[in-house]
């Protein structure tokens, strides 16, 4: 599967950094036993509730999330979201957290189901193509059917050097088979020599496409990174000019932006620089911001810089999505406090903007 493919697989990881919904739960209100979370729920005086104490409903009275239990081999909490945001950290928080299994798909034409487990067996089960989680929790059968997990299917290439047992149809090793696949479970499969497909137990793609689109920070990046490396006093000898596309396409500022927003959304951020005013420093600090021609509210670049301790803050909304980054390793995109008041108030503006161009 080539990345491209693998992206419209991911139809909800459009971004927006914030979550602007106070009614999030975590993965740690989760982690817990379905009694534990039941009285979570009902304690909570923020949900709705209905249904049998056995099997209870909620619904988030401010983002209308709903919540559900039933019982299958052990007890299932579906939770339906309706903010994509909430959706997409709560499975970030899950990719961070719990133990990732296998994708699983045994149809060609259906959706790839993530499966995670907590160190508790609670069992979180995702696909990126609704915004809906379950978690099943441990219970005695469930425990009798993990350790009969020799019984789970799969598939293998029928070939003299394959060696892959795959949980998934669409797996990308599967597709490289030039003989017949087979429908097998894990121990028939082991039997023949095939071992757990590296592919198919392995999710540290779309953690990372998440966590990008997120606008999160892997601070190992950071690990050989000084921030005192991009002088950017080179952009004060702008100051009254109309040079903002320059200022971003000089090093060290450009490869800097490069590598933070990646090459996409870097050409982006240049191509909407056009309507803009001259560059004014006060205290020190200067705001650039710019848009495209006929297009202010749908793609704009902005440009925050401390000349203090070298520090800049890029935001770019592209339609209904707005990204910001900076080099400042305690800029936060989630905490607002860890923005300069000129450059969150470009941001809450492109937000806003983000959220009437829907
Ligand atoms: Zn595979």
């Amino acid at each position: 599967m080539n990345p491209a493919k693998f992206l419209l697989l991911f139809p909800f990881l459009v971004f927006i950094p914030f979550l602007t919904i106070g009614q999030e739960i975590s993965y740690y209100d989760l982690n817990t036993s379905s009694q534990d979370l039941k009285n979570f729920f009902l304690s909570s005086n923020e949900y709705f509730s209905g249904g049998t104490d056995d099997l209870p409903y909620f619904q988030g009275k401010i983002d209308n999330k709903y919540i559900k239990f039933y019982n299958s081999t052990g007890v299932i909490a579906i939770i339906d979201f309706k903010d994509k945001n909430q959706y997409l950290e709560l499975v970030r928080q899950i990719q961070e957290n719990a133990f990732f299994q296998y994708k699983v798909c045994t149809d060609p034409n259906s959706n790839i189901t993530y499966n995670y487990r907590t160190a508790l067996g609670n069992a979180f089960r995702f696909n990126f193509n609704e915004m809906r989680i379950s978690l099943e929790f441990p219970s005695e059968i469930n425990n009798l059917l993990d350790k009969h997990s020799y019984l789970q299917k799969g598939f293998v290439c029928i070939s003299e050097d394959a060696y892959a047992f795959h949980t998934n149809i669409q797996c990308e090793g599967l597709g490289n088979c030039t003989s017949d696949i087979a429908k097998t479970n894990l121990r028939e499969a082991k039997n023949y020599g095939y071992k757990y497909c590296e592919i198919c137990t392995d999710d540290s793609y779309s953690k990372q496409l998440l966590k990008e689109s997120l606008g999160y920070y892997d601070n190992s990046n950071h690990s050989n990174y000084q921030i005192s490396d991009i002088d950017l006093t080179f952009v004060k000898k702008y100051e009254s000019e109309y040079m903002f596309q320059e200022i971003c396409e000089t090093e060290p500022l450009k490869s800097d932006l490069k590598r933070q927003f990646g090459a996409e959304l870097y050409d982006k951020f240049i191509n909407y620089i056009a309507v803009q005013g001259p560059l004014e420093i006060n205290n020190n600090k200067a705001l650039l911001s710019s848009c495209m021609a006929h297009a202010c509210g749908i793609y704009m670049s902005s440009l925050f810089i401390n000349f203090g301790n070298n520090t800049y803050y890029a935001g770019l909304l592209n339609d209904e999505e707005v990204y910001v980054i900076s080099n400042n390793i305690n800029f936060n995109s989630q905490d607002w406090s860890t923005f300069p008041d000129e450059f969150a108030e470009w941001t809450r503006d492109a937000l806003k903007d983000a959220n009437s161009n829907k």
